[in-house]
């Protein structure tokens, strides 16, 4: 008897990859009329083993058959002789990026450049005898937070720190809640506590103690905390790998490809007669600046009726993964795969950009601002369900709304509470939202979802661009109590 992995009635199997983040996983897709009537993790896959999450389940079975789905045109003959200027997201293939650099490098992203993303091989994280996280994987690379738990399992000491206690913190030995303000200075400290063989803080005395003692550790960091200053950071990694042979893992949303942030396309923006949107660029648009984005010849290309095709004068529906032959060098692993479904009505970047054969160097690192952190910092973060989950209904339903979380001291300070609004302005914009008091933040601390934009079915919330373009942390101008 052959024992299949679904207890659905189907007709065939297929095999894929999801590229839903950085982990690559290999599913099996359970087919009956067309349709994919479920899907499980693939046991052979080295990383995944089987598993698959609740995310990679929408991204396969439900979005590519959602009625939010794009389905009709309005392309213009894009004047390739004009200047042109691409944006790309974390779903754009190898082959569409290597495109995008070969033709200009005015390519732009929320994406965070990082040229080295890491110093072990995933299938070793569970070996670790020491692990300090500064991320929340099962909200961005869901199966990561599997194989930090794994290496608990296995009796490593974890070290959960950062911006917010995240769903990781809760199985760590010790846990620190960092404000934003004081990070850096808090790597600084992990420096000296190494060098000098002790800290003050207990927290960091601790990670140094079993580091040095058990000299086996890994750092695990995302890429929220890396946009704060990338260098500094990035030079804090490569030290403590150089001198304390410390491994390092960064997760989030990064690329290998040196793409330009969303400042530079704000300053860049006139220069360009075109510009081709693969993704969603306009939730990273602050506020006075979607006028003249909107009156540009941009072209998007997009999965799901999004903002960026309500705000485009042309638009294109996109391919889904499943529904194209691709190559995907993530953070951590390298897929290739193949279309598992025909869709003939949807295009890639490859059908709009030719292969004109320019080799256009994209060696050069992008300019990385800083950010200057003092007081009261807001925290526009990666959470639960993303932009694109807002279009399933299966991953709407676990994180529906948007709030501000603050902890109680900050909104004692304010004299707020649960449900009553906030209004928060930074240097980009305002807007008000509902606050949810927390324990998991710390103090001087606003944290948003960055998961929202006006545009989404079932629930408006305010996309990152009204805040914080595409940084993660950005200093709060004033906040009051409505
Ligand atoms: S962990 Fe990432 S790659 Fe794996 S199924 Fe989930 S979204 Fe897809």
């Amino acid at each position: 008897m052959i024992e299949h992995f679904s207890s659905k009635n189907f007709e065939k199997e297929l095999i894929g990859y999801c590229i839903g983040c950085n982990c690559g996983c290999k599913f099996i897709a359970f087919v009956k009329d067309n349709k994919i009537v479920d899907v499980t993790g693939h046991p052979s896959d080295r990383l995944g083993m089987g598993s698959f999450c609740t995310k990679g389940i929408a991204l396969v079975q439900e979005l590519p058959f959602s009625e939010f789905r794009l389905k009709e045109s309005n392309k213009p003959n894009i004047d390739l002789n004009k200047d042109i200027g691409i944006y790309v997201d974390r779903f754009c293939t190898e082959e569409e990026l290597q495109r995008a650099f070969s033709f200009t490098e005015n390519v732009y992203s929320n994406m965070l450049y990082v040229e080295k993303p890491k110093t072990i091989e995933i299938e070793n994280i569970p070996d670790k005898k020491v692990i300090l996280n500064i991320s929340e994987p099962s909200y961005y690379d869901v199966m990561l937070s599997r194989w930090i738990i794994d290496a608990k399992q296995k009796g490593a000491k974890l070290f959960s720190a950062g911006a917010m206690f995240t769903n990781i913190t809760f199985k760590a030995n010790y846990k620190k809640l960092i404000p934003p303000s004081e990070f850096l200075s808090f790597l600084e400290n992990i420096k000296n506590a190494f060098e000098i063989g002790h800290s003050e803080d207990e927290f960091i005395n601790k990670f140094a103690l079993f580091s040095t003692k058990l000299s086996d550790a890994l750092i695990v960091i995302e890429d929220s905390y890396i946009k704060i200053d990338r260098d500094f950071v990035l030079e804090f990694l490569k030290y403590m790998k150089e001198k304390y042979n410390i491994d390092y893992v960064i997760t989030g949303n990064i690329t290998h490809w040196p793409v330009k942030n969303i400042k530079e396309h704000l300053k860049d923006i006139e220069n360009h007669e075109i510009v081709v949107n693969v993704g969603d660029m306009f939730r990273y648009i602050p506020d006075d600046k979607l006028e003249t984005f909107s009156k540009k010849d941009i072209l998007s290309l997009s999965h799901m009726a999004n903002m960026s095709v309500n705000l485009s004068k042309y638009y294109l529906p996109r391919k889904f993964f499943i529904e194209m032959d691709f190559t995907k060098k993530t953070a951590f692993l390298d897929v290739g795969a193949q279309a598992i479904f025909e869709n003939e009505n949807s295009y890639t970047l490859l059908d709009i950009i030719p292969n004109v054969g320019k080799n256009t160097s994209y060696t050069k690192s992008p300019k990385q601002e800083t950010t200057t952190l003092q007081g009261p910092t807001l925290f526009m973060g990666h959470s639960v369900v993303d932009d694109m989950g807002h279009y399933s209904r299966w991953l709407h339903e676990i994180e529906p709304n948007q709030y501000i979380y603050i902890n109680k001291s900050l909104a004692e300070s304010i004299n707020i509470t649960d449900g009553e609004l906030l209004e928060i302005t930074t240097e980009y914009g305002k807007a008000v939202l509902k606050v949810k008091i927390s324990a998991n933040i710390p103090d001087n601390t606003f944290f948003i979802s960055d998961g929202f934009d006006e545009y989404q079915p079932f629930y408006e919330g305010v996309r990152p661009g009204v805040f914080a373009i595409d940084k993660s942390f950005i200093p709060v101008i004033k906040y009051k109590k409505l």
